[in-house]
């Protein structure tokens, strides 16, 4: 489902990925772990065109780009298209209710119809729980209901693969649960998924695969079950331990 060939991504000098490569197949769930500041960001928002990689492919279902040729703008969309993004954040839209803010995308972006793009909103709604907010705006909802309202919207559009930035990291401990049942019950569903994050528990229960990342590289990839357990390498040993 995505396949990543030696990318590549520089900010003026800083050289943030420094070849990753990278294999999903269709229906897994990896979870990417690292310290801060070692590019899991910046690789997420590559795989959607948020950033536009320096070189290397990425490919997603059917679209596929190298960025070590030049890729014209009005390809970005395609990849944009293939993906679902939640962000640390939630990023929703202040004046909208969730209903809206699920509906938004599919009508301005798919020209859906308003009919259509509100009946779909609705059933994702509930199907995050919140079936009886759909008329809240994100101010008078918790932080894990507008990251709630985050997923359904990112679902809205349809995506192939969904990708998760440090979801519930803004969180208050207590709302976190509510969010990471949600993902759960995604990846059982047979979701796509890449998921960075520090909720070792998810990645233990979920992940099919760990992506330890450090400096800009890919140091270490297993089982969840052989990365925390039996790390290979020094520096995801010593970043394991530091979690501790
Ligand atoms: P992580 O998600 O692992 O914490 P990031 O991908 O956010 O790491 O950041 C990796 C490095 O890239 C950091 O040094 C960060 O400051 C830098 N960086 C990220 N985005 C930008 C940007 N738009 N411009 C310049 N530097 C950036």
């Amino acid at each position: 489902m995505i396949s990543i060939t030696e990318l590549h991504k520089q900010f003026q000098h800083l050289h943030v990925l420094k070849g990753i490569s990278l294999n999903v197949d269709k229906g897994k769930v990896i979870v990417i772990i690292g310290p801060s500041g070692s590019g899991k960001t910046t690789l997420l928002r590559c795989l959607n065109a948020l950033e536009i990689p320096t070189s290397g492919t990425v490919r997603i279902g059917e679209v596929k780009l190298d960025f070590s040729q030049k890729v014209e703008r009005s390809q970005l969309p395609l990849l944009r298209k293939q993906t679902g993004m939640v962000f640390q954040n939630y990023n929703l839209f202040p004046h909208m209710t969730a209903l809206e803010n699920v509906m938004e995308g599919p009508v301005t972006v798919k020209k859906e119809s308003k009919e259509k793009a509100r009946a779909k909103a609705s059933t994702l709604l509930a199907k995050v729980g919140l079936g009886d907010k759909l008329d809240h705006y994100p101010a008078q909802l918790s932080g894990g209901q507008q990251q709630r309202v985050g997923i359904a919207r990112a679902l809205a559009m349809d995506p192939q693969v969904m990708l998760f930035d440090e979801p519930t990291s803004a969180l208050d401990p207590e709302l976190v649960g509510e969010v990471l049942k949600v993902m759960k019950e995604l990846a059982l569903e047979g979701m796509t998924m890449v998921v960075v994050t520090h909720e070792m528990g998810f990645a233990r229960e979920v992940a099919d695969e760990v992506i330890f990342m450090d400096q800009g590289v890919v140091v270490e990839q297993g089982s969840p079950e052989q990365l925390f357990t039996q790390p290979r390498e020094e520096r995801t040993r010593q970043f394991l331990q530091h979690l501790k």
